[in-house]
Protein backbone atom coordinates (compact mmCIF):
# COMPACT_ATOMS: atom_id res chain seq x y z
CA UNK A 1 0.00 0.00 0.00
CA UNK A 2 1.14 3.28 -0.76
CA UNK A 3 0.49 6.84 1.04
CA UNK A 4 1.04 10.16 0.56
CA UNK A 5 1.54 11.72 4.02
CA UNK A 6 1.47 15.54 4.54
CA UNK A 7 0.77 17.62 6.84
CA UNK A 8 -0.64 20.58 7.41
CA UNK A 9 -2.23 22.86 10.35
CA UNK A 10 -4.98 20.86 11.33
CA UNK A 11 -2.38 17.75 11.67
CA UNK A 12 -0.81 14.58 9.19
CA UNK A 13 -3.34 13.45 6.23
CA UNK A 14 -3.65 10.15 4.77
CA UNK A 15 -4.33 9.61 1.59
CA UNK A 16 -4.06 5.89 0.42
CA UNK A 17 -2.54 6.46 -3.58
CA UNK A 18 -3.32 2.49 -4.41
CA UNK A 19 -7.19 2.68 -3.32
CA UNK A 20 -9.01 2.99 -6.62
CA UNK A 21 -11.90 5.04 -5.31
CA UNK A 22 -15.06 3.51 -6.68
CA UNK A 23 -17.95 5.13 -8.68
CA UNK A 24 -20.74 6.08 -6.95
CA UNK A 25 -23.03 3.19 -7.39
CA UNK A 26 -26.13 3.37 -4.31
CA UNK A 27 -29.73 2.66 -4.04
CA UNK A 28 -32.10 5.41 -5.18
CA UNK A 29 -33.36 5.78 -1.66
CA UNK A 30 -29.45 7.18 -0.37
CA UNK A 31 -29.36 10.63 -2.79
CA UNK A 32 -29.31 12.63 0.08
CA UNK A 33 -26.07 10.79 1.18
CA UNK A 34 -22.50 11.45 1.87
CA UNK A 35 -20.68 8.32 -0.12
CA UNK A 36 -17.47 7.05 2.28
CA UNK A 37 -15.80 4.21 0.68
CA UNK A 38 -14.61 1.12 2.67
CA UNK A 39 -13.76 -1.13 0.01
CA UNK A 40 -13.50 -0.94 -3.95
CA UNK A 41 -15.47 -4.12 -5.93
CA UNK A 42 -17.74 -6.97 -4.40
CA UNK A 43 -16.20 -9.72 -2.56
CA UNK A 44 -18.74 -11.56 -3.92
CA UNK A 45 -18.31 -11.18 -7.79
CA UNK A 46 -19.58 -13.76 -9.43
CA UNK A 47 -22.88 -12.82 -10.01
CA UNK A 48 -23.27 -13.59 -13.86
CA UNK A 49 -25.65 -10.44 -14.47
CA UNK A 50 -23.63 -8.02 -12.06
CA UNK A 51 -21.44 -5.08 -13.24
CA UNK A 52 -19.59 -6.10 -10.25
CA UNK A 53 -18.49 -9.72 -11.63
CA UNK A 54 -14.64 -10.12 -11.60
CA UNK A 55 -14.13 -6.90 -9.64
CA UNK A 56 -11.14 -7.04 -7.32
CA UNK A 57 -11.76 -6.58 -4.49
CA UNK A 58 -9.97 -3.64 -2.43
CA UNK A 59 -10.04 -2.84 1.27
CA UNK A 60 -9.23 0.72 1.83
CA UNK A 61 -6.85 1.16 4.75
CA UNK A 62 -7.73 2.23 8.01
CA UNK A 63 -6.49 5.95 8.67
CA UNK A 64 -7.06 6.93 5.02
CA UNK A 65 -11.00 6.37 5.61
CA UNK A 66 -10.18 8.16 9.13
CA UNK A 67 -8.31 11.26 7.33
CA UNK A 68 -11.48 11.60 4.88
CA UNK A 69 -13.91 11.68 7.82
CA UNK A 70 -11.47 14.17 9.37
CA UNK A 71 -11.40 16.32 6.14
CA UNK A 72 -15.23 16.22 6.39
CA UNK A 73 -15.54 17.18 9.47
CA UNK A 74 -13.47 20.24 9.12
CA UNK A 75 -15.10 21.30 5.91
CA UNK A 76 -18.98 20.59 7.40
CA UNK A 77 -17.72 22.85 10.27
CA UNK A 78 -16.38 25.57 8.21
CA UNK A 79 -15.87 25.20 4.94
CA UNK A 80 -12.12 24.50 4.96
CA UNK A 81 -10.25 22.40 2.54
CA UNK A 82 -6.89 20.76 2.26
CA UNK A 83 -5.38 20.44 -0.56
CA UNK A 84 -4.29 17.13 -0.15
CA UNK A 85 -7.46 15.67 0.18
CA UNK A 86 -9.27 14.31 -3.59
CA UNK A 87 -11.39 17.24 -4.77
CA UNK A 88 -14.56 14.29 -5.12
CA UNK A 89 -14.61 14.61 -1.16
CA UNK A 90 -15.25 17.99 -1.37
CA UNK A 91 -17.91 17.37 -4.52
CA UNK A 92 -19.55 14.68 -2.41
CA UNK A 93 -19.79 17.47 0.75
CA UNK A 94 -20.83 20.30 -1.31
CA UNK A 95 -24.29 20.59 -0.32
CA UNK A 96 -24.69 17.22 1.84
CA UNK A 97 -26.73 17.43 5.14
CA UNK A 98 -24.85 15.89 7.52
CA UNK A 99 -26.97 13.86 8.35
CA UNK A 100 -26.96 10.20 6.11
CA UNK A 101 -23.63 8.26 5.10
CA UNK A 102 -23.31 5.42 2.80
CA UNK A 103 -20.74 3.06 3.15
CA UNK A 104 -19.32 2.09 -0.43
CA UNK A 105 -19.08 -0.48 -2.46
CA UNK A 106 -20.62 -3.21 -3.55
CA UNK A 107 -20.60 -4.88 -0.27
CA UNK A 108 -19.08 -2.49 2.70
CA UNK A 109 -20.22 -4.88 5.28
CA UNK A 110 -17.25 -7.19 4.98
CA UNK A 111 -14.94 -4.83 5.88
CA UNK A 112 -13.68 -6.57 8.58
CA UNK A 113 -15.66 -6.22 12.15
CA UNK A 114 -12.90 -4.34 14.61
CA UNK A 115 -12.14 -1.83 11.68
CA UNK A 116 -15.85 -1.09 10.33
CA UNK A 117 -16.59 -0.93 13.98
CA UNK A 118 -13.43 1.76 14.28
CA UNK A 119 -14.83 3.49 11.56
CA UNK A 120 -18.35 4.00 12.85
CA UNK A 121 -16.91 5.04 16.06
CA UNK A 122 -15.26 7.44 14.61
CA UNK A 123 -18.18 8.99 12.10
CA UNK A 124 -20.06 9.16 15.47
CA UNK A 125 -17.24 10.85 17.13
CA UNK A 126 -16.18 13.58 14.41
CA UNK A 127 -19.77 14.44 13.15
CA UNK A 128 -21.92 13.81 15.53
CA UNK A 129 -24.99 15.12 13.32
CA UNK A 130 -24.84 11.82 11.49
CA UNK A 131 -28.31 9.89 12.07
CA UNK A 132 -28.07 7.23 9.73
CA UNK A 133 -25.58 5.17 8.13
CA UNK A 134 -26.15 2.46 5.33
CA UNK A 135 -24.47 -0.11 2.85
CA UNK A 136 -25.38 -2.81 0.92
CA UNK A 137 -24.92 -6.11 2.34
CA UNK A 138 -24.67 -9.41 0.91
CA UNK A 139 -26.20 -12.43 2.37
CA UNK A 140 -22.95 -14.04 3.15
CA UNK A 141 -22.02 -10.80 5.03
CA UNK A 142 -24.83 -10.86 7.42
CA UNK A 143 -24.50 -14.39 7.57
CA UNK A 144 -20.60 -14.19 9.07
CA UNK A 145 -21.85 -11.67 11.79
CA UNK A 146 -23.30 -13.05 15.23
CA UNK A 147 -26.86 -11.38 16.62
CA UNK A 148 -25.11 -8.90 19.25
CA UNK A 149 -21.81 -8.09 16.07
CA UNK A 150 -24.85 -6.71 14.32
CA UNK A 151 -26.86 -5.34 16.78
CA UNK A 152 -23.01 -3.55 17.95
CA UNK A 153 -23.17 -1.83 14.03
CA UNK A 154 -26.86 -1.06 14.84
CA UNK A 155 -26.05 1.19 18.13
CA UNK A 156 -23.00 2.96 16.33
CA UNK A 157 -26.22 4.32 13.35
CA UNK A 158 -25.23 1.71 10.98
CA UNK A 159 -28.73 0.68 11.12
CA UNK A 160 -29.83 -0.19 7.26
CA UNK A 161 -29.18 -2.74 4.95
CA UNK A 162 -29.45 -3.42 1.23
CA UNK A 163 -28.88 -6.59 0.16
CA UNK A 164 -30.04 -8.03 -2.98
CA UNK A 165 -32.22 -11.07 -3.41
CA UNK A 166 -32.33 -11.02 -6.95
CA UNK A 167 -34.57 -14.05 -6.53
CA UNK A 168 -36.53 -16.48 -5.22
CA UNK A 169 -35.53 -19.35 -6.99
CA UNK A 170 -32.89 -21.80 -6.70
CA UNK A 171 -32.41 -22.75 -9.97
CA UNK A 172 -32.24 -19.55 -10.94
CA UNK A 173 -29.71 -18.55 -7.77
CA UNK A 174 -27.68 -21.12 -8.62
CA UNK A 175 -27.76 -20.29 -12.33
CA UNK A 176 -26.49 -16.47 -12.15
CA UNK A 177 -24.12 -17.78 -9.48
CA UNK A 178 -25.38 -15.59 -6.56
CA UNK A 179 -23.80 -17.37 -3.49
CA UNK A 180 -26.51 -17.73 -1.73
CA UNK A 181 -30.28 -19.81 -2.06
CA UNK A 182 -33.83 -18.89 -1.03
CA UNK A 183 -33.39 -20.22 2.41
CA UNK A 184 -29.96 -18.72 3.16
CA UNK A 185 -31.49 -15.24 1.94
CA UNK A 186 -34.56 -15.99 4.47
CA UNK A 187 -31.95 -16.25 7.29
CA UNK A 188 -30.11 -13.28 6.16
CA UNK A 189 -32.89 -11.15 6.15
CA UNK A 190 -34.17 -12.38 9.56
CA UNK A 191 -30.88 -12.13 11.60
CA UNK A 192 -30.68 -8.30 10.17
CA UNK A 193 -33.79 -7.27 11.51
CA UNK A 194 -33.96 -9.42 14.49
CA UNK A 195 -30.78 -7.09 15.42
CA UNK A 196 -33.18 -4.05 14.78
CA UNK A 197 -31.38 -3.33 11.51
CA UNK A 198 -34.00 -1.65 8.90
CA UNK A 199 -33.73 -4.11 5.44
CA UNK A 200 -34.33 -3.25 1.90
CA UNK A 201 -34.21 -5.78 -0.77
CA UNK A 202 -34.33 -5.86 -4.09
CA UNK A 203 -35.03 -8.12 -6.93
CA UNK A 204 -34.43 -8.41 -10.69
CA UNK A 205 -37.70 -8.59 -12.92
CA UNK A 206 -36.61 -10.79 -15.82
CA UNK A 207 -33.62 -12.45 -14.21
CA UNK A 208 -35.16 -16.11 -14.85
CA UNK A 209 -35.37 -15.15 -18.75
CA UNK A 210 -38.57 -16.28 -20.55
CA UNK A 211 -38.28 -20.00 -20.02
CA UNK A 212 -37.78 -19.54 -16.09
CA UNK A 213 -40.43 -16.25 -16.04
CA UNK A 214 -43.33 -17.66 -13.92
CA UNK A 215 -41.01 -19.70 -11.33
CA UNK A 216 -38.96 -16.65 -10.85
CA UNK A 217 -42.28 -14.26 -10.20
CA UNK A 218 -43.53 -17.08 -7.64
CA UNK A 219 -40.35 -17.72 -5.83
CA UNK A 220 -39.69 -14.46 -5.51
CA UNK A 221 -43.24 -13.68 -4.32
CA UNK A 222 -42.63 -16.28 -1.63
CA UNK A 223 -39.13 -15.47 -0.56
CA UNK A 224 -40.53 -11.82 -0.21
CA UNK A 225 -42.59 -13.13 1.91
CA UNK A 226 -40.68 -15.24 3.98
CA UNK A 227 -37.98 -12.47 4.52
CA UNK A 228 -40.38 -9.42 5.44
CA UNK A 229 -38.29 -6.63 4.55
CA UNK A 230 -39.50 -3.21 5.63
CA UNK A 231 -38.44 -2.14 2.34
CA UNK A 232 -38.55 -3.72 -1.20
CA UNK A 233 -37.87 -2.48 -4.84
CA UNK A 234 -37.79 -4.09 -7.93
CA UNK A 235 -35.13 -4.01 -10.41
CA UNK A 236 -36.10 -4.51 -14.24
CA UNK A 237 -32.55 -7.08 -15.58
CA UNK A 238 -30.06 -4.92 -18.09
CA UNK A 239 -27.40 -7.14 -19.76
CA UNK A 240 -24.30 -5.29 -18.65
CA UNK A 241 -21.46 -6.49 -21.57
CA UNK A 242 -18.60 -8.21 -20.56
CA UNK A 243 -21.36 -10.33 -17.57
CA UNK A 244 -21.93 -13.82 -18.52
CA UNK A 245 -25.22 -13.18 -18.67
CA UNK A 246 -24.54 -10.69 -21.97
CA UNK A 247 -22.48 -13.30 -23.49
CA UNK A 248 -24.96 -15.98 -23.00
CA UNK A 249 -27.44 -13.72 -24.93
CA UNK A 250 -25.14 -13.03 -27.46
CA UNK A 251 -25.12 -16.65 -27.83
CA UNK A 252 -28.69 -16.95 -28.25
CA UNK A 253 -28.86 -19.26 -25.03
CA UNK A 254 -30.29 -16.48 -22.74
CA UNK A 255 -33.97 -15.48 -23.75
CA UNK A 256 -34.83 -12.42 -22.29
CA UNK A 257 -38.30 -10.95 -21.69
CA UNK A 258 -40.40 -8.34 -22.97
CA UNK A 259 -40.78 -5.24 -21.37
CA UNK A 260 -44.79 -6.05 -20.45
CA UNK A 261 -43.39 -9.40 -19.27
CA UNK A 262 -41.60 -7.91 -16.66
CA UNK A 263 -44.61 -5.70 -16.10
CA UNK A 264 -46.29 -8.89 -15.62
CA UNK A 265 -43.69 -10.48 -13.40
CA UNK A 266 -44.34 -7.92 -11.15
CA UNK A 267 -47.72 -7.90 -10.89
CA UNK A 268 -47.22 -11.36 -10.17
CA UNK A 269 -45.09 -10.31 -6.96
CA UNK A 270 -47.11 -7.87 -5.48
CA UNK A 271 -50.16 -10.36 -5.85
CA UNK A 272 -48.56 -13.68 -4.27
CA UNK A 273 -46.72 -11.34 -1.76
CA UNK A 274 -47.80 -10.80 2.02
CA UNK A 275 -46.21 -8.77 3.78
CA UNK A 276 -46.64 -6.77 7.43
CA UNK A 277 -45.44 -3.73 6.21
CA UNK A 278 -42.90 -3.16 3.55
CA UNK A 279 -42.56 -0.64 1.01
CA UNK A 280 -42.15 -1.79 -2.10
CA UNK A 281 -41.03 0.71 -5.50
CA UNK A 282 -40.41 0.01 -8.87
CA UNK A 283 -38.88 3.40 -8.83
CA UNK A 284 -35.52 2.28 -9.91
CA UNK A 285 -34.62 3.71 -13.40
CA UNK A 286 -33.96 0.17 -15.15
CA UNK A 287 -37.93 -0.25 -14.80
CA UNK A 288 -40.40 0.19 -17.77
CA UNK A 289 -43.00 2.11 -15.46
CA UNK A 290 -43.04 3.16 -11.63
CA UNK A 291 -45.24 1.87 -9.13
CA UNK A 292 -44.89 2.68 -5.36
CA UNK A 293 -46.69 2.21 -2.00
CA UNK A 294 -47.26 0.42 1.05
CA UNK A 295 -48.03 -3.42 1.10
CA UNK A 296 -50.39 -4.70 2.15
CA UNK A 297 -52.18 -0.92 2.50
CA UNK A 298 -51.68 -0.10 -1.27
CA UNK A 299 -51.94 -3.61 -2.96
CA UNK A 300 -55.04 -2.77 -4.86
CA UNK A 301 -54.50 0.73 -6.38
CA UNK A 302 -50.78 -0.95 -7.15
CA UNK A 303 -52.18 -3.82 -9.57
CA UNK A 304 -55.22 -1.72 -10.81
CA UNK A 305 -51.95 0.81 -11.89
CA UNK A 306 -50.12 -2.36 -13.10
CA UNK A 307 -53.42 -3.52 -15.14
CA UNK A 308 -54.13 -0.39 -17.04
CA UNK A 309 -50.80 -0.61 -18.45
CA UNK A 310 -50.86 -4.39 -19.51
CA UNK A 311 -54.90 -3.54 -20.85
CA UNK A 312 -53.21 -1.47 -23.00
CA UNK A 313 -49.72 -2.48 -23.73
CA UNK A 314 -49.45 0.83 -25.80
CA UNK A 315 -45.25 1.43 -25.67
CA UNK A 316 -45.87 5.10 -25.14
CA UNK A 317 -46.14 4.28 -21.71
CA UNK A 318 -43.26 2.51 -20.73
CA UNK A 319 -39.75 4.51 -20.04
CA UNK A 320 -38.06 4.30 -23.33
CA UNK A 321 -34.57 2.30 -23.51
CA UNK A 322 -32.86 5.18 -23.63
CA UNK A 323 -34.37 6.49 -20.60
CA UNK A 324 -33.42 3.70 -18.52
CA UNK A 325 -30.46 3.28 -16.47
CA UNK A 326 -28.67 0.69 -13.96
S1 LIG B 1 -23.24 -9.68 -4.59
FE1 LIG B 1 -24.33 -7.91 -5.42
S2 LIG B 1 -22.75 -6.40 -5.96
FE2 LIG B 1 -21.73 -8.37 -5.64
S3 LIG B 1 -21.56 -9.26 -7.70
FE3 LIG B 1 -23.44 -10.05 -6.78
S4 LIG B 1 -25.09 -8.64 -7.40
FE4 LIG B 1 -23.11 -7.63 -7.79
Amino acid sequence: MYFLRTGCRWGTINVDMTFRRPDIIRPPSEWKSYFLPLTSGCSNNTCAFCGFYGSKLQMRDLDDVKSEIDALSLFMQGGIRLPAVPNVVYAVAQGWDGKRVFLQDGDALVYPFAKLKEVLKYLNERLPSVERVASYATPQDILRRNPEQLEELKDLKLSIFYMGVESGDDRILQKVVKGANHRQMVEAGKKAKDAGVALSVTVILGLGGVEGSERHALETAKVLSEIDPDYAGALTLTLVPGTPLYEEWQQGKFHPITPFRSLEELKIIIENSSFTDCFFSSMHASNYISVRGNLPKDKKRMLRELETVLATKDPALLRPEFLRGL
